[in-house]
C-alpha cells in the first residue's frame, strides 16, 4: 500500500528519523522547491541530553519533546508521517515502512543509534537504559516504586536490592546519571521517605577504562571523579560488568553487588538497514559516506548524524556521536540541496567542534570549549545555558528554565508521579 502523500512537480526529499539531524535538514528544507516528507516512528522530536533529567524525576517529558506537525504548521512543502521504516529498495527508489511505502528521489536516512550491550543478553534484558523519553519515564516509574516498597521492606538486606544502584558506564551521561542520584538522595529521599535512611541506598558508577569522561582532559575525568564522591557516589574504575542476573552485578574482577537496577550507559551502536548494501556499513553499523554525506555506492541516498560515518584525517572513525555533527551535517546537506537545484557546486562537509561538557549535580561541571578547559560553578552556568540554547520550542526553554529555577531555589521538585499506563480498551481498525 502506498502512503497517502499528495503527488507534486517538486522532487521528493525523504527523511527518515527526525532526530538533531533530520529535524534540522527539514527545517532548512523548509519554503524551498522540493516535497519534504519526514517520516519518525515518533510523533515528536526527542532532546537526549536531558533524558537522565525526566529519568531523576527533575523534568516532565512533555518540556524535552517537541512535536513534528507543530514545527511544520507553516511550511507547506513539509508533510509528517508517522511510520517506521523497515527496509530501502534502492533501485524502485522507495522505502516500505509499518504504514506503508513511500517513493523518494532522494532519500536521507538519520535514524540514529541505539544502545550497544555488545551482544549481552542479560544486560539486554535486565539492564535500564535511557535512549527514549520511555525508557526514561520507566527508570522514573521502577525508581519511585522501588522507594515505595522499600519503605514497607523491614528486612535490610531485601531492601537493599530496592534502593542500591548500578550505572555501568563512566562517560557523560553515566555521570550524569550518578550526580543526579546524588542529589535525590541527599535532598529528596530525607524529606519524601523521612522513616528511610538514605545513607541506605549506594549508587556505583562502575567505568571499564581508568578514566571518567574519556575523551575529554584526563584532569576533567579527575575532577567528576572527585564530585562524584564528595557526593556520596561509589566509584570504581577499570571495572568490567560481565553478567547481571537481576539480582548481582558481576564483575570481571569476581566483585558481585546486589542491586535491583542496573542502568547501562554504556555506549551506542547502529542497526544496518535492509536494502542497504553490506559494503556500505563499517563493522560498527554505521553508514559509510563521502564528504557530501552521500552513502557510498548509492547517488540518491544520504546518511547524516550519528548514523553516519564520514572518515577524514582528523576523523579516521567518523566523526563523535553527538548533537553537534547531527546538526551540522543537516544544514550543511540542506544547503547543498539547493545549490544542486541552483546549478552551483556543492560544499563538502567540515565539522566545527563546538565542544564537550558533563554535569555534575548542582553548581558542578567541566566543559571544554575551543581550547578552553572550565571547571566548578562557571563550567556548571555554561552548561545550564548551551542546553537551554539548544532546546527546541520556547515553551520548552522556559519551562525547563523556571523549572531548574525552582530546583535549585527550593531543592525540591514535585515531578515525582508515578504514572503508569493501565488502558485495558480495545480500539482496533475494523477489517
Ligand atoms: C542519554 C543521552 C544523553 C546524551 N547527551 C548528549 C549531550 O549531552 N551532548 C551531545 O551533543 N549529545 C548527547 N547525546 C547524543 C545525541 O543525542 C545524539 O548524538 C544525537 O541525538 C544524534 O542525532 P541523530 O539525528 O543522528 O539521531 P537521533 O537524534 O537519535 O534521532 C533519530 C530519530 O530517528 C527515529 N527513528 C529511529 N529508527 C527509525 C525507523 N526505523 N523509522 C523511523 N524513524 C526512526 C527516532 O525516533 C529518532 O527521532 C546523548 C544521547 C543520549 C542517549
Amino acid at each position: 500500500m502506498r502512503v497517502n502523500i499528495p503527488e507534486s512537480d517538486q522532487e521528493r526529499i525523504v527523511i527518515v528519523g527526525g532526530g538533531f539531524g533530520g529535524l534540522m535538514l527539514a527545517k532548512k528544507l523548509a519554503k524551498c522547491n522540493y516535497q519534504v516528507v519526514l517520516v519518525d516512528k515518533r510523533n515528536y522530536h526527542q532532546f537526549q541530553p536531558l533524558f537522565y533529567q525526566v529519568a531523576m524525576a527533575g523534568l516532565e517529558p512533555s518540556s524535552i519533546s517537541f512535536p513534528f506537525r507543530k514545527a511544520f504548521q507553516r511550511f507547506d512543502n513539509i508533510y509528517f508521517r508517522i511510520g517506521e521504516v523497515q527496509n530501502v529498495e534502492p533501485e524502485a527508489k522507495r522505502i516500505n515502512t509499518d504504514i506503508g511505502h513511500i517513493n523518494f528521489d532522494h532519500l536521507v536516512l538519520g535514524y540514529g543509534a541505539k544502545t550497544n550491550f555488545f551482544g549481552n543478553k542479560a544486560f539486554e534484558e535486565k539492564a535500564f537504559t535511557i535512549k527514549s523519553t520511555g525508557q526514561a519515564l520507566n527508570l522514573r516509574n521502577t525508581m519511585l516504586s522501588d522507594y515505595e516498597q522499600a519503605i514497607i521492606e523491614s528486612d535490610f538486606e531485601k531492601r537493599q536490592w530496592f534502593l542500591d544502584i548500578v550505572i555501568v558506564g563512566g562517560g557523560p551521561t553515566g555521570v550524569e546519571v550518578a550526580g543526579a542520584l546524588s542529589e535525590m538522595k541527599k535532598y529528596i529521599l530525607p524529606k519524601d521517605y523521612k522513616e528511610l535512611d538514605a545513607k541506605e541506598v549506594d549508587i556505583y558508577l562502575l567505568q571499564g577504562s581508568d578514566q571518567l569522561l574519556q575523551g575529554m582532559d584526563p584532569k576533567h575525568g579527575n575532577t567528576a571523579e572527585r564530585y562524584l564522591k564528595e557526593r556520596g557516589v561509589i566509584v570504581k574504575k577499570n571495572t568490567r560488568v560481565v553478567d547481571y542476573d537481576g539480582e548481582f552485578v558481576i564483575t570481571k574482577d569476581g566483585g558481585k553487588i546486589k542491586a535491583g537496577k542496573l542502568i547501562w550507559a554504556a555506549g551506542v551502536t547502529c542497526s544496518r538497514m535492509d536494502g542497504i548494501s553490506e559494503e556500505s556499513f563499517n563493522s560498527r553499523n554505521r553508514i559509510l559516506v563521502d564528504d557530501f554525506n552521500k552513502v557510498k555506492g548509492y547517488d540518491d541516498i544520504y546518511a547524516i548524524g550519528d548514523l553516519a560515518c564520514m572518515m577524514s584525517e582528523e576523523y579516521p572513525y567518523g566523526h563523535p556521536q553527538v548533537a553537534q555533527p547531527a546538526i551540522q551535517q543537516g544544514k550543511n546537506l540542506a544547503l547543498n540541496f539547493k545549490r544542486r537545484q541552483q546549478g552551483k557546486a556543492l560544499k563538502p562537509f567540515k565539522y566545527r567542534d563546538l565542544g564537550t561538557m558533563a554535569t555534575i549535580g548542582r553548581n558542578k561541571a567541566v566543559a571544554e570549549i575551543g581550547g578552553f578547559k572550565f571547571k566548578g560553578f562557571f563550567a556548571w552556568l555554561i552548561w545550564l545555558f548551551v542546553h537551554l540554547y539548544a532546546l527546541i520550542g520556547t515553551r520548552n526553554k522556559i519551562v525547563v528554565f523556571f523549572n531548574w529555577i525552582w530546583n535549585y531555589m527550593t531543592y525540591d521538585q514535585s515531578l515525582r508521579l508515578i504514572i503508569n499506563s493501565n488502558n485495558e480498551v480495545k480500539h482496533e481498525k475494523p477489517e
